[in-house]
């Protein structure tokens, strides 16, 4: 938004509107040309002014204005109608409520996570424990019985080595987990 016309810092001001700025209609004063609120508090949102005005003060607020490069500005009025806002909703803590409530919610949802990622650490312990196990308990018989390769093949034929393997697990896995 280029002011082609001329007049060097009123960008804010609509061509041709004489009507003053939000800031200057509550402060009942003329609204210049170089007016240093009109860019960022138009006529359309006087709350915007009123509330900055109540918590900081307009000529606070002015000094801060001028103390800061333009492109600056606008970060500034942002940042200052939050507070401002915040503040008149809560006058002890103003946006520091706003801050330390989430901040709570930071650290529960932190420590949620990191049981989260506890439990899947543990679970894949788990699973990587039970898959070996598996593997395992079918090659020990084998190698400790030394059967055949005929009877390795024919499982089904082989329910007692079975059920002792099934019990060895499981009396196994309660003991380390449980
Ligand atoms: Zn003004």
């Amino acid at each position: 938004m280029k002011d082609i016309s001329g007049s060097g810092g009123g960008g804010g001001r609509k061509q041709g509107a004489p009507s003053p700025c939000a800031a200057c209609k509550l402060l009942r004063r003329r609204c210049a040309q170089d007016c240093v609120f009109a860019p960022y508090f138009p006529a359309d949102e006087p709350q915007k002014f009123a509330n900055v005005h109540k918590v900081f003060g307009a000529s606070n607020v002015n000094k801060m204005l001028q103390e800061l490069p333009v492109q600056h500005r606008g970060d500034a009025v942002s940042s200052m109608v939050y507070e401002a806002n915040a503040r008149v909703r809560d006058p002890v803590y103003g946006c520091v409520g706003a801050i330390s409530s989430l901040q709570q919610q930071i650290d529960v949802l932190q420590a949620q996570l990191a049981l989260a990622q506890a439990e899947v650490v543990h679970l894949r312990v788990r699973q990587n424990a039970s898959l070996s196990s598996h593997g395992l308990s079918p090659a020990s018989p084998s190698n400790s019985g030394s059967p055949s390769p005929k009877l390795m093949g024919s499982q089904p034929n082989k329910p007692i080595f079975e059920m002792d393997m099934s019990v060895d697990q499981g009396s196994f896995g309660e003991t380390i987990w449980c």
